[in-house]
């Protein structure tokens, strides 16, 4: 039953974030906590189902399978939701069966998972991908992976509303921009869709510049029919996705008022702090940072 997943509506609270780097450069900062949205299904790769789930109830699909790999928050905020909400859920991972603190996540929450070994894992953009999976469950939905693509834009976009709502409570009037880490760049597609041009958003890349992060957007932001998307990405993986270095771990680490993981969010802040610094923004702007979540994919890993 995927109808009471639909009925869900999370608001991630805007809060003030407090920095000495930020305040000596006369800059604002509020942080969109999308981490704080419940305390197992977290991050933006809740919003970035929504889409996709409410596709999967329109063709009268029970569950969801899709694919990831083993620190996966996507197929960890599926299967907790799966859990949360009462529909069947199956993951497809990449490589060999390994127990990592998510993968025993996805057990407890009850999903299947299937382990396609590396070779296997490289074929799922191949066109037949998924024929033989429908055929083992035909009551699933298939979701691509990190839930992408336009359906998975659309359910970030709320995240404009949102934050807007709150803003007079921080005794803001207005904002100048949106800054957040990318992957794949979905959630920035959604934030640039919503946001039609008035205000930037900027993307730190958690992942090396030739993984097609632009061309992502501007196909998501194409199909929507938006012409003038306002948006910036900046290099922000430090030499790969998940390369994690002294500097950054410091950074983190000394960075106590907001909790942050090595991959995304880390990156993302700290290139902020660089880019301050480089004095890239006038003082008195007013950004919002999206905290995307990832906490628990950090687990056991840095
Ligand atoms: C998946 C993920 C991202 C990247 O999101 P995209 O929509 O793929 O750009 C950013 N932060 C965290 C914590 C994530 O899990």
């Amino acid at each position: 039953m995927l109808l009471p997943a639909l009925d869900w509506h999370p608001q991630p609270r805007l809060e003030r974030l407090h920095l000495d780097w930020l305040a000596r450069a006369g800059i604002e900062v509020a942080v969109l906590r999308l981490d704080r949205i419940d305390p197992l299904i977290s991050g933006n790769k809740w919003f970035k189902l929504v889409h996709h789930l409410r596709a999967a109830h329109e063709v009268g699909a029970e569950g969801v399978m899709s694919l990831g790999g083993a620190y996966s928050n996507h197929l960890h905020a599926l299967a907790a939701a799966g859990k949360r909400f009462g529909f069947p859920t199956v993951g497809l991972l990449r490589g060999h069966p390994q127990e990592t603190p998510t993968v025993l996540d996805l057990n407890a929450f009850g999903m299947t998972l299937h382990w396609l070994g590396y070779g296997g894992y490289r074929e799922r953009h191949t066109a037949d991908f998924w024929v033989p999976w429908r055929v083992r469950y035909p009551d699933l939905y298939p979701v691509p992976e990190g839930g992408s693509g336009l359906p998975g834009a659309r359910g970030c976009m709320a995240w404009v509303a949102s934050a807007r709502e709150q803003m007079s409570a921080l005794g803001w009037t207005d904002y100048h921009g949106w800054w957040l880490a990318c992957g794949t760049g979905t959630s920035l597609a959604g934030l640039v869709l919503a946001e039609a041009g008035e205000r930037p958003v900027y993307g730190v890349l958690a992942v090396p510049q030739d993984y097609g992060v632009a061309q992502q957007v501007e196909s998501i932001v194409g199909e929507a029919g938006l012409s003038h998307p306002l948006y910036e990405l900046f290099d922000g993986s430090r030499g790969g996705f998940a390369r994690v270095d002294a500097e950054l771990t410091t950074f983190i680490e000394t960075t106590g008022v907001i909790e942050l993981e090595p991959l995304y969010t880390g990156k993302a802040l700290m290139l902020l702090k660089a880019r301050v610094e480089a004095g890239q923004f006038a003082p008195g702007t007013r950004l919002i940072f999206v905290h995307t979540g990832g906490l628990q994919g950090r687990r056991g890993f840095a």
